[in-house]
């Protein structure tokens, strides 16, 4: 490693990281190429497995991960499993060290955030939340944005690590202001790809060449991040998951609870969240979220995508 990378890397430090799915399998492994030594532990084996291919440890138990860590990474589907794994029986703060930072990179709900916060706290363990947004590309190529809650002095102790794993780092508030940021998130992502959508299909029913104005639209004001990464994928009708209809339900659940507890009145995240869960209804919510494409095709009656 040169110095500039070592420098930017910060010391090697020793990461315990659990859950190594779509998002945490490439970011672990970026850790491991940033010169961290990464153990990682996961429901599924053949996820440990890879890590160790690429260079980190694989452990067969949540303690057997976080015993010797300086520092502990969640990246799990959502509340009920980073609940389980960091504050259940034979989980993380039963085993981690009095002193170690623990980072949950899942999208959990604000409170959960300030919940684990507090657990920690009562064990002498530091705590971030610090979800991410980019999708698995961004894991993969280490471009992710992430949004941190918690004391500043943990965050910036952390920096090193975030800079390994993503391009926009940003210290937004304390312990759950990170999940307040990423719920405001997904409700642009999700509005963004519903008009997505919805262009698409009026294209097409158009007579548009579809590839042709999704490059011009691109370039002008309707150009995003979304239709960059998601133009292909819709183009192509190519809904392997990416990011899970599931998944953006359970974030737009957050986004609408979080609401309600603030007063803040949301009429197109409420339409949206309909728009998912209609999704998931007709049994698409183990596709990729750019698949409420689906969606609009059958509320026009068309099923171009079956
Ligand atoms: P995923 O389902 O691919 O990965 C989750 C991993 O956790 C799986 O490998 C699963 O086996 C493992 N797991 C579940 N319960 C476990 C347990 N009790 N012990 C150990 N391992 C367990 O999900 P993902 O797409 O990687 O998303 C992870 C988190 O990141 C979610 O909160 C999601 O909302 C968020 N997120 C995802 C994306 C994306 O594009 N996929 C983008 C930003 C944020």
């Amino acid at each position: 490693m040169s110095t500039t990378e070592t420098s930017r890397a910060g010391r090697p430090r020793s990461v315990a990281f659990i859950g190594l799915g779509i998002m945490g399998g490439p970011m672990a492994a970026n850790l491991v190429r940033a010169g961290h030594e990464v153990t990682g532990h996961n429901r599924s084996r053949a996820a440990v497995d890879r890590l160790a291919a690429a260079g980190g440890h694989g452990a067969g138990s949540v303690a057997e991960a976080v015993t010797d860590a300086e520092v502990v990474i969640t990246m799990l589907p959502a509340d009920t499993e980073v609940t389980e794994v960091v504050l259940g029986e034979g989980g993380v703060l039963a085993h981690i060290r009095p002193g170690t930072l623990l980072i949950d990179m899942s999208t959990v709900s604000p409170r959960t955030a300030v919940e684990l916060a507090e657990a920690g706290r009562e064990r002498g363990v530091r705590v971030l939340d610090a979800p991410v947004s980019g999708g698995e590309a961004g894991a993969v190529e280490a471009v992710l944005s992430i949004m941190v809650g918690g004391e500043a002095v943990d965050f910036e102790e952390a920096s090193p690590l975030f800079h390994a794993l993503g391009r926009t780092i940003v210290h937004v508030g304390p312990n759950g202001a990170g999940q307040t940021v990423k719920a405001a998130n997904q409700l642009i992502v999700a509005a963004n790809i519903q008009a997505l959508a919805e262009a698409v299909v009026f294209l097409e029913k158009a007579g548009a060449d579809l590839p042709a104005a999704l490059t011009v639209l691109g370039g002008g004001l309707a150009g995003s991040a979304v239709l960059n990464r998601k133009k292909d994928s819709m183009i192509g009708r190519d809904f392997a998951p990416g990011f899970r209809i599931d998944l953006h339900h359970k974030d737009l659940g957050i986004l609408t609870d979080s609401a309600r507890d603030t007063g803040a009145v949301l009429p197109v995240a409420s339409l949206v969240t309909q728009l998912l869960a209609s999704c998931r209804a007709n049994g698409d919510g183990g596709l990729d979220h750019s698949a409420l494409l689906r969606g609009v095709e059958r509320l026009s009656g068309r099923e171009r995508s079956e």
